[in-house]
């Protein structure tokens, strides 16, 4: 029988998100029914439920920052239980045979992973929808464990948030001796301070104001730099080993390869809607890498859970009713945020 799930979805591009009923399918062998219980907002969920990164579908159920507690398990499944705390990230499938996805990198599928919401399944016909609904069904395979010592509230944004800074930060070796900077904290940027920390770097914010400073080094920033600062591109040139770009905004390439040390990297995470201009002579200076990374492995993600159980790291959050979500939006979009809304399911 399928399910029935309550949600709070948009009906068509840039509409406000509104009470909408859908079913979820009938849990296959392998499937596990999920009663969520928190989803966080992701910037993400603003740029698709606005369009602006093309191809979007409606209606659109965004979220793909899931907690919630398993409500029934299929005939095979072995690596959950009822009343297991599990969550789901930004994909539910991926084709599970190709190379990428035998080294656990399903995020980079040479077939393209299945989004949680706004994309099909591996079927190409049925739409997925995400967390701002009460219910889920989901792969075992692609649910994740959760740390029994976290809040499940402020540990949603791990599922997204967490993981897109994990990834990167784990793979160009944050570690002691290295000079890390953040640029942009707002959901995906605190994480990265409270990770990169934990992985003992030096860390730094780069932020476009010097509002936040107090909050920059409470969780564990080292230094706080305002770049609106005159001189500041100046001061801090080719001073850090690693910079993970998380500005949801354009911002100028160019000035912020120009603070890379020798052979460092600018790793963009950040994803705005419009293309931004590279000049080729502030790549070859210092040997700079730029890159771009996008979320992480389930193997890895689960690393990433245990990791922060172990640390003890969560997301700073603003749980939110389901009603005000629309006005969550648009305080993301203004870097109102301190530092993400997470949506308590129960109150849908
Ligand atoms: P967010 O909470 O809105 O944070 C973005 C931060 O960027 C803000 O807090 C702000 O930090 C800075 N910023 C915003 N507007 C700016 C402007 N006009 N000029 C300069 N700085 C500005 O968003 P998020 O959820 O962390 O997501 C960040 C971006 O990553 C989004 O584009 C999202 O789609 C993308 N993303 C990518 C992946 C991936 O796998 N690569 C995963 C998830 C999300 P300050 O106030 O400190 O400057
Ligand atoms: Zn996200
Ligand atoms: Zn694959």
């Amino acid at each position: 029988m399928p399910i029935a799930a309550k949600s709070i979805a948009v009906q068509e591009a840039k509409a406000p998100l509104g009470p909408w009923s859908f079913e979820r399918r009938d849990p296959k062998p392998h499937d596990v029914v999920i009663d969520i219980r928190y989803a966080g907002i992701c910037h993400s969920d603003i740029h698709q439920a606005r369009a602006e990164w093309g191809g979007e579908m409606f209606p659109m159920v965004p979220g793909h920052e899931i907690t919630g507690v398993v409500r029934a398990i299929g005939s095979s499944v072995t690596k959950y239980k009822v009343g297991d705390k599990v969550g789901v990230g930004v994909f539910v499938d991926s084709c599970r045979s190709c190379a990428h996805c035998k080294r656990g990198l399903e995020q980079y599928c040479c077939e393209g992973m299945t989004g949680t919401y706004n994309a099909l399944e591996r079927d190409g016909k049925t739409v997925t929808y995400g967390g701002y609904s009460n219910v889920i069904v989901t792969d075992e395979n692609y649910v994740l464990r959760l740390p029994d010592n976290l809040p499940m509230d402020a540990m949603a944004p791990l599922l997204c948030a967490g993981i897109t800074l994990y990834s990167p930060l784990s793979h160009w070796k944050a570690g002691p001796g290295k000079k890390v900077g953040i640029m942009g904290l707002g959901g995906l940027g605190h994480m990265g301070v409270k990770i990169a920390h934990a992985m003992g770097a030096d860390v730094s914010v780069l932020s476009h104001s010097s509002k936040k400073e107090k909050d920059a080094l409470a969780m564990g920033a080292d230094h706080f730099y305002n770049t609106s600062e005159y001189g500041f591109f100046d001061k801090m040139a080719n001073h850090f080993d690693l910079i993970v770009n998380t500005v949801s905004a354009e911002i100028d390439y160019n000035a912020y390869l120009g603070l890379i040390a020798l052979d460092g990297s600018l790793v963009n995470v950040g994803l705005p809607e419009k293309p931004m201009p590279v000049s080729p002579f502030s790549l070859l200076a210092n040997r700079r890498s730029l890159s771009g990374s996008m979320i992480g492995g389930i193997a890895e993600t689960q690393e990433m859970l245990d990791f922060c159980g172990k640390h003890n790291i969560v997301s700073d959050i603003e749980l939110i009713a389901p009603d005000q979500v629309n006005e969550a939006y648009d305080r993301v979009v203004k870097s109102d945020v301190r530092y993400r809304f997470v949506i308590d399911i129960s109150k849908l």
